[in-house]
């Protein structure tokens, strides 16, 4: 099978790893901080916070915007569930604003229309979450101009995205956004097993991230309550977690960054070529804004179901069958079972439900040969029109 994602591991990768194994430090040495430092300064953002996952740096990053009870956040129906599960997790209210169906990501049409309304009722939220989907850009210009106007919070789901640029600052600079997230998930563009990262620009913000990753606990006598009771002491002072990196895992990033571009840049030439390959079938495939260089985590095609004789499903259980690891990103948030329990009902936005119907994730990572790309297009062309040269 060929997946539609893989990490790719160097040497030197490995031998970064085994040397923790062999230092005096598997957790909480020099290497979570040296990796936030290598991300923060290729982003160009002021603060780093690593944590052990995306879905811990979303958590964190909403209770250190203050989200809580009686709060409500929104974010797009097409992404993966850690993206609304976060606000759910600090006790708020979650909403979905549909897509455009040309990015697939937020559309800050319907974005506008919702903040009229909400304010209207009185409803808004404390903290919207975009998600740059497929590595692709989110119109960050439109919705920061929408923040300043209702006064809400931005907090980027750039778990596609590291490495993609946006009106040509990287993604992760924070400029239109409180916070930005990465992922390090081995799908990802870089990896580090599990992780996650948190940027920011306010030193705040910041600091009470790092607190939360580690149980709330402190060690500067300035944030004490009162002096030191001697060198043992600490206090924990907000209510956080174990959500923290290890050295094992921040070593593999580290070395990782070193190929990120290298990474992005394979990704955009196999991205090109499927463009190239699948330009006559009856499919839509990626678009990329002029104003923006994506990450190019996934590669997406749209079927254009009234052109087929087959149905969604079918042209994917024919891929799969032909060894073609195809995956579907993603199925609206609010049709899990655990939404619809909250009350959300299918139809509820209907460019993410129509996209849901014809979308697939073709292969994509850097390594993916020019014969096995050959092989998908072949598989699909197949699939879809019947011609099996
Ligand atoms: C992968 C992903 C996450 C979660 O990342 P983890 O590091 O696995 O917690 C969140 N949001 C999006 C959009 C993702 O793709």
């Amino acid at each position: 099978m060929i997946p539609y994602g893989r990490q790719d591991i160097s040497e030197a990768d490995i031998q970064a790893v085994v040397d923790v194994l062999r230092s005096d430090f598997l957790t909480q040495g020099p290497f979570a901080p040296a990796f936030e430092k290598s991300i923060a300064q290729y982003c160009g953002a002021g603060h780093a916070v690593a944590v052990n996952s995306a879905t811990s740096a979303l958590h964190i990053a909403c209770l250190a915007l203050g989200v809580g009870e009686n709060d409500i956040v929104w974010t797009s129906p097409i992404t993966f569930v850690a993206s609304a599960n976060c606000a759910l997790y600090c006790g708020a209210k979650i909403d979905f604003v549909d897509i455009d169906p040309r990015t697939c990501n937020i559309s800050v049409e319907r974005l506008a229309e919702k903040l009229e309304q909400a304010n209207h009722a009185g409803k808004l939220p404390k903290v919207v979450i975009p998600i740059h989907m497929c590595g692709h850009p989110c119109d960050m210009a439109g919705i920061y101009a929408l923040s300043q106007r209702y006064g809400f919070k931005i907090i980027e789901d750039a778990s596609h995205a590291i490495g993609g640029k946006y009106r040509n600052e990287p993604i992760g600079s924070c400029r239109y956004s409180s916070i930005t997230v990465f992922s390090f998930h081995p799908v990802k563009i870089v990896t580090t097993g599990e992780g996650g990262m948190a940027l920011t620009n306010d030193a705040h913000l910041a600091r009470l991230m790092q607190l939360l990753r580690s149980h709330g606990i402190t060690r500067e006598a300035g944030e004490m309550t009162h002096a030191p009771d001697g060198p043992w002491y600490y206090q924990q002072i907000e209510l956080g977690f174990n959500y923290r990196m290890t050295d094992l895992q921040a070593a593999l990033g580290l070395s990782q960054m070193r190929r990120l571009d290298e990474f992005v840049a394979k990704r955009h030439a196999v991205a090109k070529r499927y463009d190239d390959l699948l330009a006559k079938l009856p499919l839509t495939t990626p678009r990329q804004n002029p104003d923006s260089y994506s990450g190019s985590h996934l590669y997406v095609i749209r079927l254009r179901i009234d052109q087929i004789r087959k149905t969604h499903r079918k042209v994917f259980e024919s891929l799969r069958e032909a060894a073609i690891g195809v995956n579907l990103h993603y199925i609206p948030v609010y049709r899990q079972p655990f939404y619809e329990k909250l009350g959300f009902k299918t139809g509820y936005c209907p460019e993410a439900e129509r996209y849901y119907g014809e979308a697939m994730s073709l292969p994509i990572y850097p390594a993916l040969t020019e014969a096995q790309q050959d092989q998908v297009a072949h598989a699909l062309d197949k699939a879809l029109t019947g011609n099996g040269k």
